[in-house]
């Protein structure tokens, strides 16, 4: 049986800047990934400035082939059903469109860690000073031994299955697809990721230019109908925004967690198991996901090599650790932090402000319509709690963490 410290299960942007710090700091690392590397990985790719110093001071500049075309861009554009638009740019400029699939494997490339691709976690079992690891690679068992095991397996992590079995059961989910549309007018502006906040086209909707074609995309609770939902968005665009597109040329889809850092409910492990990036929980507004993949990755990796060094218990390391890029994540969906701080990465109260009264209430009552659709999750009061606790404590409760 292999034996190492570390055992990282995944091979995307968190494990990727875990993996950095446990090399960096000699620790024997090994990293599972399910699928054959360079994999796929359903993504728009809009880095936001954060996650893009990241990439440049741990793992220098991005090579070509990990961009898409436009290969860079500006900001987001919001849309509202009352017809305003409001584009906000990036503070700091533009940042590169990542391409997923070539990105991560440059990534942990670049970590130094070991990989071996298809091969997928099974189950652990965490016997106090070790954990074996089960795997499967061309449909043999296979088994590993390691100090710890870091879960940045993603949004359905089976590692978070076999350390919390009933948790993804008790959480909400929600499907977010996407179509290939090839381009026949389209008059959103390429250099922007365009999201609307409309409830009658669903929870999370959007489009952008990648590679020549148009991505229209629809998110919604789990159960509905999404070839529906996209042929409404479609039907919307092409009549209020004068977009007109082809047939679809290929989609894709996939399960969401959205919610744990709304509500400050992250699950970060038990014994020797840590979870970070998505399957920890974190997202932040509008879904970008990379950059606290990245950093709470990187944290990740650091509580390890802190908790070795000074004999101290791993989960309490992580958890002290963590902390910061908790508040730099739920600040991001916290109503008070939204009104009177900047915890986004664009100007979103200066571009309310540079609106006409009347747009500017039209555009507050269309977000609370928006955010009404949310209501069956019974989130409002838990972010009530929370954005409570930040202002009175400076900090949102590990008490809520599992
Ligand atoms: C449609 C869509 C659009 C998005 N757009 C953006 C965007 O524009 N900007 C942004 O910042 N974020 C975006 N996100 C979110 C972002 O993709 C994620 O938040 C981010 O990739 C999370 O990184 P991660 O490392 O935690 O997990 P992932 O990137 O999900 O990586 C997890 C890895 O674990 C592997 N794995 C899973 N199970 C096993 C197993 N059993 N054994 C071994 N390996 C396993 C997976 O194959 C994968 O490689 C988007 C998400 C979706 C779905």
């Amino acid at each position: 049986m292999r034996t190492v410290d570390v055992i990282i299960v995944g091979a995307g942007l968190s494990a990727a800047a875990a993996a950095k710090r446990l090399v960096d700091a000699g620790l024997e690392t090994l990293v599972l990934e399910r699928f054959q590397l360079p994999r796929h990985k359903i993504c728009s790719g809009i880095l936001s400035p954060r996650g893009h110093r990241f990439l440049l001071e741990n793992f220098g500049p991005l090579p070509r082939e990990a961009l898409h075309d436009p290969v860079s861009c500006k900001g987001v554009t919001f849309h509202f059903p009352s017809m305003v638009s409001i584009p906000m740019d990036f503070f700091g400029g533009t940042t590169p469109h990542l391409h997923r699939k070539y990105s991560d494997y440059w990534a942990i490339q670049q970590s130094g860690a070991e990989v071996h691709d298809q091969t997928s976690f099974v189950g652990l079992q965490d016997h106090g000073d070790h954990v074996i690891v089960e795997a499967r690679k061309s449909n043999e068992p296979v088994f590993y031994r390691a100090r710890q095991v870091i879960g940045a397996d993603g949004p359905n992590s089976p590692v978070v299955r076999s350390v919390y079995p009933e948790y993804q059961k008790s959480i909400p989910w929600f499907f977010v697809g996407q179509k290939f549309h090839e381009i026949i007018e389209c008059p959103l502006d390429e250099q922007y990721f365009h999201f609307w906040f409309h409830p009658e086209l669903g929870h999370y909707t959007w489009s952008h230019a990648r590679d020549g074609r148009q991505i229209v995309g629809v998110g919604f609770k789990r159960g509905d109908n999404f070839a529906q939902k996209h042929a409404h968005v479609l039907d919307y665009f092409s009549k209020k925004h004068g977009v007109r597109l082809g047939d679809a040329l290929d989609d894709e889809g996939c399960g969401e967690n959205f919610g744990p850092s709304l509500i400050n409910r992250y699950v970060f492990g038990k014994g020797n198991v840590l979870l970070t990036g998505q399957a920890a929980g974190f997202l932040n507004m509008i879904g970008e996901g990379m950059s606290c993949a990245l950093h709470s990755g990187a944290i990740c990796g650091e509580a390890i090599v802190e908790a070795r060094l000074r004999n101290r218990p791993m989960q309490q390391m992580y958890r002290s650790m963590i902390a910061s890029e908790v508040r730099r994540t739920s600040d991001q969906w916290n109503p008070l932090k939204i009104a009177f701080a900047r915890p986004h990465e664009a100007d979103f109260p200066a571009a309310l402000g540079a609106l006409n009264w009347r747009d500017r209430a039209l555009v507050l009552r269309d977000m609370w319509r928006f955010v009404v659709l949310y209501k069956e999750f019974k989130w409002g009061r838990q972010i009530m709690l929370a954005a409570m606790q930040r202002a009175l404590l400076g900090r949102y409760s590990p008490q809520r963490w599992l």
